[in-house]
């Protein structure tokens, strides 16, 4: 027995399909299997309607997506890992938000627009596929026509990605981990590195590499990685995979701003920042395989 909104009938099919995938919810690759719409709760801590942190222009995105008028970050608590050194983790663990529903988020949407922004930034969007992609359809229909960026933890399903093409013109996947013990360690997510990878490949596979022009991005890939200490995100392994599986050309962000947060100041292996070696050593690598870093 599948579970819709009542409005349901209004969307398309790919869009009708995530909603059938979030009852019991496959959503992502931790497969909860719990039924969101009626009100049981799976890993990433939501039910099937968004709760939203916070909505607006922001000024410290990459480059490529800010612009004069700011990219239009709106952030969704919850999340479908469990980081312990998440930045964010009174959104993205505490779940502190607002519930909205798709008609508000559809306008919030607009009103972004309408304030300048240069995008639409949905920040943590996994486990809300369904509501997102539905919103997405009717503020199109309303007059959006920002690019839309999926800015994600990295731990999507190819066939959810699959179900989002032509509703995402930038990917921006976080890329953290290229091995299993420490994925689990870090982030309760012993399949990351190969779940990451193949969501990777999709994401390439439907806007390709970053395409600028005069300075805003419009459709294409776009990678984070985070530096960890001690060489324990496998940055190397990430960027060779980019360069060798996915393209030369992909661009990348060598994040250096590490810094332990939320459980990590206890844990041995992730109690410091990076060193400027270690960080700019990633960089260089990154630069020497030739992909486009972001500086
Ligand atoms: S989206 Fe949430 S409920 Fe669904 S499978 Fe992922 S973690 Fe579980």
């Amino acid at each position: 027995m599948t579970f819709l909104p009542k409005n349901a009938g209004f969307f398309s099919e790919p869009v009708r399909r995530l909603w059938e995938n979030t009852n019991p919810c496959v959503l992502c690759p931790r497969r909860c299997e719990v039924y969101r719409g009626r009100g049981q709760i799976g890993f990433c801590g939501i039910g099937d309607m968004p709760l939203v942190s916070s909505a607006g222009p922001h000024f410290g995105e990459e480059k490529p997506l800010v612009g004069s008028g700011g990219s239009g970050t709106i952030f969704f608590a919850g999340c479908n890992l469990g980081c312990i050194f998440c930045q964010n983790f009174d959104i993205s663990h505490l779940r502190h938000g607002r519930q909205q529903t798709i008609e508000q988020l559809a306008r919030n949407m607009l009103e972004l627009q309408q304030s300048g922004c240069s995008n639409i930034n949905l920040v943590t969007p996994t486990h809300l596929a369904a509501p997102i992609a539905s919103a997405l359809e009717l503020a199109k229909k309303q007059g959006l026509a920002l690019p839309i960026v999926y800015n994600t933890g990295g731990y999507d399903s190819v066939e959810t990605l699959k179900l989002l093409a032509g509703f995402v013109d930038i990917y921006m996947p976080d890329m953290k981990y290229s091995e299993s013990e420490v994925a689990e360690e870090l982030s309760n997510a012993p399949d990351y590195p190969q779940i990451n990878r193949a969501a990777v490949k999709e994401m390439h596979r439907q806007v390709g590499d970053l395409q600028v022009t005069n300075g805003l991005a419009e459709r294409g890939l776009l990678v984070r990685h985070l530096v960890l200490p001690a060489g324990l995100a496998g940055s190397f392994e990430i960027i060779d995979f980019l360069a060798e599986e996915i393209s030369p050309k992909t661009t990348i962000n060598v994040m250096g701003q590490y810094r332990p947060c939320y459980k990590a100041s206890s844990h041995p292996k992730i109690n410091r920042r990076p060193t400027i070696e270690e960080i700019e050593s990633t960089r260089k690598y990154a630069i020497k395989k030739g992909l486009n870093v972001l500086l």
